[in-house]
């Protein structure tokens, strides 16, 4: 049966999961299409700066976004990926592996995910040593030695809670010093347990059935280390791979921001945009769930409907 949407929402981290639930309570008709519920939230640690919850993690918070999406029996696709979104006749359509979502207006709200090193052995040995998550997989590797690729706030991050679980942890970092945080800074190079490579370009990661080993270059030489473990931290980037509809940033961000800035309207119009995936330069969840509330707002008034009370 064809089902016109007035509005279809990609994504399942607080800038869309507020967007919906504010579109439940507007009843107008739509769909989330989430690859999971919670994003980067979902895989943070401590969480101590969002309002109404002076101290909870990520796991604790997505929940309650769970369950306050559930209340209101919101139509989610959970672990349907957007991977591709197109005009059609009334409005759009996104497709996902598994469907076609037609609808009158897109909001994007993808967030970000995390930069990939692009080495050999990388994608074999993902989830086989290989993670980019630290605070989800960190306990994983009790005992073992592992390496973080990175040298900012992430990489060291990783290091310091690796080494509560871990026997060594090295930090291979590109750059010539740590970068961010100078208390993290001095806590590492405090640790007995964690070593530092800098000026490290890591080449190779090696394992057959699971990671051994990582190569790397220092200055004119190829280095070769034993670990079991490896977490990469090189930053996010915008999960924006479905999108060759609207304009972009020089970091591939969705720009909303100059005269879209109220609305969050994309180059496109009727293509909203909310979140870490737009070029609002603030990443934080309280300003996601903020912006998701602002795109729906203006979703609401570009379909023309009338306010019922939020
Ligand atoms: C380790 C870590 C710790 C952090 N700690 C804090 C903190 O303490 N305080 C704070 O305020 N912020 C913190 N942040 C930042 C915060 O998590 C983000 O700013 C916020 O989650 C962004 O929300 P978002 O909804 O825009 O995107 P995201 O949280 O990135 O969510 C994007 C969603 O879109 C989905 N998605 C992506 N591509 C597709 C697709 N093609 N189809 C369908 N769905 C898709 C993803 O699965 C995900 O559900 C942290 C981030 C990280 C990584």
């Amino acid at each position: 049966m064809f089902v016109l949407y007035d509005l279809v929402i990609i994504g399942g981290g607080p800038a869309a999961l507020a967007a919906a639930v504010y579109a439940a309570r507007q009843k107008v008709s739509f769909v989330v299409v989430a690859e999971n519920i919670g994003g980067q939230t979902a895989i943070s640690a401590d969480i101590e700066n969002y309002l109404g919850f002076p101290a909870t993690n990520g796991a604790e918070l997505s929940g309650f976004f769970e369950k306050h999406i559930r209340k209101y029996g919101i139509d989610v696709k959970e672990g349907e990926k957007a991977v591709d979104l197109r005009k059609s006749g009334e409005g759009f359509i996104v497709k996902t592996a598994l469907a076609e979502y037609e609808s009158r207006t897109v909001l994007i709200a993808s967030g970000k995910k995390p930069r990939k090193l692009n080495v050999p052995g990388e994608d074999r040995l993902y989830g086989k040593g290989v993670t980019y998550c630290a605070t989800c997989d960190a306990p994983l590797f009790a005992g073992k030695d592992i390496a973080v690729i990175g040298g900012g706030n992430s990489a060291m991050d990783a290091a310091l809670l690796a080494e509560k679980y871990s026997n060594k942890a090295y930090i291979v970092n590109i750059n010539p010093e740590l970068t961010g945080d100078a208390v993290m800074a001095d806590k590492i190079k405090n640790s007995k347990k964690i070593a530092v490579f800098n000026n490290s370009r890591t080449t190779e990661i090696l394992g057959e059935k699971s990671v051994t080993g990582i190569k790397f270059s220092q200055g004119g030489s190829n280095e070769t280390i034993s670990v079991q473990g490896v977490f990469v931290e090189i930053g996010y980037i915008p999960s924006i791979d479905f999108d060759r509809l609207t304009g972009k940033n020089k970091w591939n961000e969705i720009i909303i921001h100059q005269e879209n800035f109220e609305t969050n309207l994309t180059s496109v119009p009727g293509v909203f945009a909310a979140g870490d995936v737009t070029d609002v330069p603030e990443k934080q969840i309280i300003v996601a769930a903020g912006e998701g509330v602002k795109a729906a707002l203006s979703i609401f008034k570009y379909l023309g409907s009338e306010t019922k009370g939020y």
